[in-house]
This record gives C-alpha cells, sequence and structure tokens, in this order.
C-alpha cells in the first residue's frame, strides 16, 4: 500500500466508494466526477503506477475484472470506452494503475467540459444494478461480491 494513494485507501477501504466488484486481486468502483452515468474504475489492489508494472500472474485477474464490470455496464449501454490514461500528460492524475470504463449513450455527444460530482441517489442505485452481477449469470468461479 502506497502512502497517500487514494485508490490504496479505498482498496483498504479506509476510504469510501462505491465498490462494484471484488476479488483476490482487483477492485471496481464508481468514479466521483463521472464522464458518464456508470462511469467505473477497475483497479489492482495493489499498488503499482503503470500497466507495464503489473505481474504476469494477475494479467487474467484484471482483465477478467475488466471484463465482467463491461458485461455488467451493457445493462446500461452496450457503448462504452476503456482506457487507461498513463502519465501525466496523458491525462493521469491519480497514479495508481487503473481502468476506466466509460459508458456512452448518444452519437456524437461529447464528454462534459465541466464534470460534476457522482449524484448519491443515482450512486445508489447504480450499486444495486452493477454490483450483483446483472443477474444475467452467475459469479465466475473464486471471485466474492463486495463486503460490506
Ligand atoms: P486519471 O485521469 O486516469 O488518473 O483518472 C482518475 C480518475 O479517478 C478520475 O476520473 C477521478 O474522477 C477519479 N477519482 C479520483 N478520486 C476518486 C475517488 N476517491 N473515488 C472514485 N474516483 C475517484
Ligand atoms: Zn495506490
Amino acid at each position: 500500500m502506497a502512502e497517500d494513494c487514494i485508490f490504496c485507501s479505498i482498496a483498504s477501504r479506509a476510504a469510501p466508494a462505491h465498490i462494484l466488484w471484488e476479488d483476490e486481486h482487483t477492485m471496481a468502483f464508481l468514479d466521483i466526477f463521472p464522464l458518464s452515468r456508470g462511469h467505473t474504475l477497475v483497479i489492482p489492489k495493489r499498488h503499482i503506477d503503470r500497466l507495464t508494472e503489473l505481474p504476469p500472474a494477475q494479467y487474467g485477474a484484471m482483465l477478467g475484472a475488466v471484463s465482467e464490470m463491461c458485461r455488467r455496464i451493457e445493462q446500461l449501454t452496450v457503448n462504452y470506452n476503456v482506457g487507461i490514461n498513463q502519465g501525466a500528460i496523458a491525462g493521469q492524475i491519480v497514479f495508481h494503475l487503473h481502468f476506466h470504463i466509460i459508458p456512452r449513450y448518444r452519437e456524437g455527444e461529447a464528454f462534459p467540459r465541466r464534470r460534476l460530482p457522482l449524484d448519491p441517489a443515482d450512486a445508489a442505485e447504480l450499486s444495486r444494478m452493477l454490483s450483483n452481477g446483472g443477474g444475467r449469470a452467475p459469479p465466475r468461479e473464486g471471485t466474492a461480491p463486495p463486503k460490506g
């Protein structure tokens, strides 16, 4: 765990988040300044800054968690962007590896220039929808639902 890393604090549950998914190595939660409804971040629990630092033994867990969250987000829309901002010039603000999953709803709609904080009521609704596997398939083996 890195000191002063907000995502390490979320991973250890020292800081609050709307957690949607957790397994041994990964966690997913709602972005607090969403670019669109359902904007989700997927992280490795152990602190690393860059994808190139991810231990190969965790490739499967990481991609599996991203894929699982994409599957759940498909309840909202089948259109979304998955990406990483890697390095300050590329827009990285939090230096703990994270995959963004950003749902897209309307053709030609740009990302908002001013991002509003996550609405608590909508976050509760999204958590209900996205943290239970979406009711379409049982959880993958070896995974656990979020605690608490
Ligand atoms: P990046 O520019 O790729 O480093 O993106 C960092 C993302 O983390 C931004 O979209 C922020 O809104 C989001 N973020 C920062 N702090 C938190 C937090 N405490 N909980 C959830 N999302 C956060
Ligand atoms: Zn960290």
